[in-house]
Parts: structure tokens; C-alpha cells; sequence
């Protein structure tokens, strides 16, 4: 569904990632693991397009994507939930919600059903459900990263970025975010999963990719990475 090849990208002159690969098979869940400052997020930007990539290719279903502008790869059916809480802080939690609906409705893909699609996120969500006409400013933290997460499943995507859903909540909305998750792949979402929490984000995924130092040094089906030692010692320790 998603595949990258030899990406390469960085920023000015200082280049992050040295030419990596990568496959998200539709219906999977892979996660790209890694220390500080590795390349993770920066991976996510290139295949997005906030980010233009040096080199490499990046293919969502049958279409090269590298070079596209982000809203174009959004209409393509690619929705990236960024790191940080990114929400409209002057609008109602519904308002964001069907603003994640957007670029389907200008795009060429199916429209869908928003109502029924708001709904179900809705149904995620509970939190956001019983704050659906709060502003999303004055949502905690957490419950703004679950609004950042839930308007990206409103693009009713091939595949999902989600990068540090998990960033800055207290233990019982991670667990929760994990149950999300695992939710939305036992429905058949693509995802692809950057998380510091490398443990859970190993036991929720098929596949993973161990990022050091802008290239891939491990991969391997998830449930090997979880047992394989040098992936424990440097990744996975207290989690
Ligand atoms: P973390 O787990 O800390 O979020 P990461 O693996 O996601 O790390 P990136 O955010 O991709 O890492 O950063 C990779 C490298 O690129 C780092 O050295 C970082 O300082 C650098 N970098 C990231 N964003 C920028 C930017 N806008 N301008 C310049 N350098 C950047």
C-alpha cells in the first residue's frame, strides 16, 4: 500500500536520512522504532510532503507521491496525524473533526459518507464525543493529540501516519490510545506508527523498523524485534 524506497531528505544542507526503505502492507500495522533525533519524524514529514525528500521513491498504491504537495497526497488518500497537537484551537471538537473530512470531499476519491464517518469517530473516541461542542483549545493535552488522531481517520485513508500518539499523556490515555489503535486495525486501517513507547508500539504491529542514525539498522516481523536482545537493550528497556 505504502513503499519507500531510498528516501533520502534532511533539512538545508544537513541530511537526516540516508536512503531508506520501507513497507506498509495494506491492512498491517508497521512501526519505525528508534533513539532521539534518529530520522523518525523527519521519515514521516518526506512521505507526507511537508517535507521534500532529496532522493528516493514513495508509492501509495499505484501512484509515486515523492514531490507531491501535502494536501495533494492528503486528497490521495495519505493522512498524517503529526507529532505535537496540531488542532484548530478556535473550533469546536466537530468542527476539527469534519475539517479531516476536507480534502476527501475536494479530492477524487470517494466521498463517502461524512455523517456516518463522524459518527464512527465519535465512537473511538468517547472522550471527544462527550466534548463535541467544547473548543478544541480548551481540551487537555491529551485529548487534543486524540483529536489530532481522530481527524486524521476522517480522511477515511489507505493509510495512516501517526507519530507519537502517545506524546505527553498520562498512562491511562496511552493505554487507551493503544486500544484505539488496535481497534482501528482490527478494522483494516493501514498504519504506519512512531512511538516511544517501542514495546507497545511492537506488540500492536506486525512489522518493524529499527531507525538509527537516518538509515534502517534492524527489521523484522514485530514479534521477533520484541524477542531479539540488542533491540531490548537499546530500545525497549523500562517500557
Ligand atoms: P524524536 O524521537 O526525538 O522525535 P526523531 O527520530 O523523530 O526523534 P527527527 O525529528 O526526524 O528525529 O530529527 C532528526 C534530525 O533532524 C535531528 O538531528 C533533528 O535535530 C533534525 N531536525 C529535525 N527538524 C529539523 C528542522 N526543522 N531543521 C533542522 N534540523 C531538523
Amino acid at each position: 500500500m505504502l513503499k519507500i524506497e531510498n528516501l533520502e531528505a534532511g533539512y538545508g544542507k544537513v541530511k537526516v536520512l540516508h536512503g531508506i526503505s520501507l513497507d506498509v502492507p495494506a491492512g498491517k500495522v508497521v512501526t519505525l522504532i528508534g533513539s532521539n533525533g534518529a530520522g523518525k519524524t523527519t521519515t514521516m514529514r518526506a512521505v507526507s510532503g511537508m517535507l521534500r525528500p532529496s532522493a528516493g521513491t514513495i508509492t501509495l498504491g499505484d501512484r509515486a507521491i515523492q514531490g507531491l504537495e501535502s494536501h495533494r497526497i492528503a486528497r490521495l488518500g495519505l493522512a498524517h496525524s503529526p507529532e505535537g497537537r496540531r488542532v484548530f484551537p478556535t473550533l469546536s471538537v466537530t468542527d476539527n473533526l469534519l475539517l479531516g473530512a476536507f480534502p476527501r470531499l475536494t479530492g477524487s476519491r470517494a466521498r463517502g459518507d461524512v455523517a456516518r464517518d463522524l459518527d464512527r469517530a465519535m465512537d473511538l473516541f468517547p472522550r471527544l464525543k462527550e466534548r463535541r461542542a467544547q473548543l478544541a483549545g480548551t481540551l487537555s493535552g491529551g485529548e487534543q493529540q486524540m483529536l489530532a488522531m481522530a481527524r486524521a481517520v476522517m480522511l477515511n485513508p489507505e493509510v495512516v501516519l501517526l507519530d507519537e500518539p502517545s506524546m505527553g499523556l498520562a498512562p491511562i490515555l496511552v493505554d487507551e490510545v493503544f486500544r484505539i489503535i488496535s481497534r482501528l486495525k482490527s478494522e483494516g486501517v493501514t498504519m504506519l506508527l512512531v512511538e516511544q513507547f517501542a514495546a507497545a508500539a511492537l506488540a500492536v504491529a506486525d512489522y518493524g523498523y529499527v531507525l538509527e542514525n537516518g538509515r534502517i539498522a534492524v527489521e523484522g516481523p514485530a514479534q521477533r524485534l520484541r524477542s531479539d536482545p540488542a533491540v531490548a537493550a537499546a530500545y525497549l528497556g523500562g517500557h
